[in-house]
């Protein structure tokens, strides 16, 4: 790669700029188009897609979309990415294309919850694939799961309910061994806290809807490869049979996210590290999860394999989840929503409808509540959790 775009602050400011080629335009423009047409028979009959440069139908490849493609495959270190037009369209078509009829795929159990629905509502039943899913804690559990048929292994680290993590290394290293493509979901940590691919895994998927996008005005997704190849021959042919590509406008909202992520990811960070010390003192709070805090128990990990924490975080409180809902409806600045990674501060409760059983095997219980500290000041952040909490004392 070239030098100057192994630091990422120049590729989420700079890559993909074309003065030249944009009329000096300081911002490459959104090309709002479906197509492009070819001067002459000889260009169209000797179209060639896997020329970055050359263009023919939108659900294809787009000019707007290929640059931020270029960006994210640069942020992490990858040889090429694809967006799509929502993470769930990303992982669909990541698990599609690697995984057959009958493949048996290992999955963590604290994954994104409608990727598990996916597996078990879709792919067991309708292609007879088969699903272990682990903890993930150790990588010895990986290891007694792999059968012959295994194909991929489905990773997320740290997931986002509990934030437990896995050795992405160690567990990329014991597929390669077996001949098993690993996939992990680093929308949590975004490129600027880690990178995957370096630790060998194959594929990285992000959501754009969260961090990278990060205003919460956008869906999106991407998949990045360590290997051009496979991401040529596989991803991209099943990106045109399902038609995942994403809008040009919602491509250059991710673009345009991206240029800020350098400031902003760091400021989630400072908030939520504030807000989960201020937790851990209150004498209504049971737990905090937090993989920036020295007493989540897999810190050491965290601190070996990431370079820092994001926004997001989730606390237990010595009560009843009905007493929770109460804490939750007292707060203002945070409000009730279910994403997380744009500039606002958000709150949820997502294991409330489950059993308790179901809470448990995901990692929490039924009163846990998952927060994302946003941009709006840790003191003001505090001031209103701390308000919330007081409805404790009546
Ligand atoms: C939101 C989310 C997804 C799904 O992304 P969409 O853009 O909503 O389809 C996948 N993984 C994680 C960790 C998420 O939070």
């Amino acid at each position: 790669m070239d030098e100057q775009w192994m630091d990422s602050r120049l590729v989420a400011t700079h890559l993909g700029d074309e003065y030249d080629k944009f009329l000096g335009a300081v911002v490459p423009p959104i090309f709002m188009n479906s197509l492009h047409v070819f001067p002459d028979t000889e260009a169209y009959l000797h179209f060639n897609g896997a020329d970055p440069d050359q263009y023919t139908y939108g659900r294809v490849a787009n000019p707007t979309v290929r640059i931020v493609e270029e960006k994210i495959a640069a942020l992490e270190h990858g040889q090429m990415a694809l967006c799509f037009a929502s993470g769930m369209a990303a992982a669909t078509t990541a698990i599609l294309s690697v995984c057959k009829s009958g493949s048996h795929v290992i999955c963590v159990q604290s994954c994104y919850g409608p990727i598990r629905h996916f597996l078990d509502e879709y792919c067991v039943p309708s292609l007879g694939m088969s699903v272990t899913y682990v903890e993930g804690k150790e990588v010895s559990e990986f290891a007694a799961a792999i059968l012959p048929q295994t194909d991929l292994i489905i990773l997320e680290s740290p997931s986002s309910l509990v934030f437990s993590l896995q050795d992405l290394a160690a567990v990329a290293a014991l597929a390669k061994e077996h001949g098993i493509r690993t996939y992990a979901d680093n929308s949590y940590c975004t490129p600027l806290y880690q990178r995957p691919l370096e630790l060998g895994i194959d594929l990285v998927m992000h959501t754009t809807s969260k961090y990278l996008g990060g205003h919460s005005d956008v869906i999106g997704g991407v998949l990045v490869g360590a290997d051009r190849t496979f991401i040529q021959e596989k991803i991209a042919p099943m990106r045109e049979f399902l038609g995942g590509i994403p809008g040009p406008m919602e491509a250059w909202l991710v673009m345009r996210g991206i240029r800020s992520l350098e400031v902003r990811l760091p400021a989630h960070q400072q908030n939520a590290l504030a807000v989960a010390h201020f937790l851990e003192k209150n004498p209504h709070v049971k737990k905090v999860y937090y993989p920036g805090l020295p007493s989540h128990p897999q810190y050491a990990l965290a601190q070996r394999q990431q370079k820092g924490s994001c926004g997001l975080l989730s606390f237990e409180l010595n009560a009843s989840p009905d007493e929770t809902r109460r804490v939750v409806d007292a707060l203002k600045i945070f409000k009730i929503g279910v994403s997380w990674g744009g500039f606002e501060s958000l709150v949820c409760m997502p294991c409330y409808k489950d059993t308790d059983q179901m809470a448990q095997w995901l990692g929490g219980t039924r009163g846990i509540v998952r927060i994302h500290c946003g941009l709006e000041g840790a003191e003001n952040l505090i001031a209103d959790l701390k308000q919330a909490l007081s409805v404790l004392d009546e």
